[in-house]
C-alpha cells in the first residue's frame, strides 16, 4: 500500500470532526510530501530536530503539533516550529512555554498529557492532579489550554486501552463542564495506528496516526 492510498482511505473513514495529525518520526521530506499531496494537513513530531528539518523545507504548508515528550531547554526552539504542543504535563513546562511565547508575541495552543493508566515510569499528568495543574497553568498569558492527550498504556490488544480511552475523556468532560477562565476544552487526543478507532468511539477527535499511513518504521 503506498502513503497516498492510506492517507486517502484513513481521511474518507474518519468520522466528520475528528482531525487526522500523522505521527512523522524517522519519515523523511518526500514521505511527508506525499502525505500533504493526498490530504494530510497536520502532522505530530516527536524530536525537536526532526521537527526543525521538517519545518524548514515544508514550513506552514501544515500545521505542526508537538506529540513528543518536551524537555524546557528544547522550549524555544519548539515554539518557533509549532502550533500546538500536545504534551504538556508540568507547571514549569507551561510556564517555559509561556516565557517563550511572549518573548515571540505569540500564543500557544497546549494540550495536557494524561498519564491515564497511572504508569509510574510514564510521562503525563496523574488523573487525579490535572485539575490542580489546569488552575494554575490557566492563568498563564500566553499558553492556551485546548485540551487533553493520552498515549495509555501499551497493550498487545487495543480493546483493552479501551478504559483508559474513556476515563481520559471523562476528565475532559468533567473539565470543560467546570468552565475555566481561559480554558477551551476543544481537543481530545488519542488513539495510534492500531487503537485510532477505538479511541475515536470513545470521543477523541485527534488520532495520531503512524505507522498505518507510511508502514512498519525502519529501525534506527
Ligand atoms: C509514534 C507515535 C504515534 C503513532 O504511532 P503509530 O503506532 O505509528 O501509529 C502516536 N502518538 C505518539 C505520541 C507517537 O510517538
Amino acid at each position: 500500500m503506498s502513503i497516498t492510498r492510506n492517507v486517502k482511505t484513513i481521511l474518507s473513514n474518519l468520522p466528520h470532526g475528528v482531525m487526522l495529525v500523522a505521527a512523522a518520526k524517522t519519515r523523511n521530506v518526500d514521505e511527508l510530501k506525499e502525505a500533504i499531496l493526498a490530504g494530510v494537513i497536520a502532522f505530530g513530531e516527536n524530536y525537536i530536530q526532526e521537527a526543525e528539518q521538517a519545518y524548514s523545507e515544508l514550513g506552514d504548508a501544515v500545521r505542526w503539533h508537538c506529540i513528543g515528550h518536551l524537555q524546557r531547554n528544547k522550549v524555544k526552539k519548539a515554539v518557533q516550529i509549532f502550533d500546538m504542543i500536545e504534551t504538556v504535563d508540568s507547571l514549569a513546562l507551561a510556564k517555559e512555554i509561556d516565557k517563550r511565547c511572549k518573548a515571540e508575541g505569540k500564543i500557544m495552543d497546549v494540550l495536557l498529557e494524561v498519564n491515564s493508566a497511572c504508569e509510574g515510569q510514564k510521562n503525563g499528568v496523574m488523573p487525579h492532579d490535572i485539575k490542580a495543574l489546569i488552575h494554575e497553568i490557566c492563568l498563564l498569558g500566553n499558553v492556551k489550554i485546548k485540551g487533553l492527550m493520552t498515549m495509555g498504556p501499551w497493550l498487545d490488544d487495543p480493546e483493552k486501552i479501551r478504559p483508559y480511552f474513556r476515563l481520559t475523556k471523562e476528565l475532559f468532560d468533567e473539565i470543560k463542564n467546570s468552565h475555566i477562565d481561559n480554558v477551551e476544552m476543544e481537543y481530545l487526543s488519542m488513539g495510534m495506528s492500531d487503537s485510532y478507532k477505538i479511541a475515536i468511539e470513545e470521543g477523541a477527535n485527534i488520532v495520531r496516526v503512524g505507522t498505518a499511513l507510511f508502514g512498519e518504521r525502519k529501525l534506527l
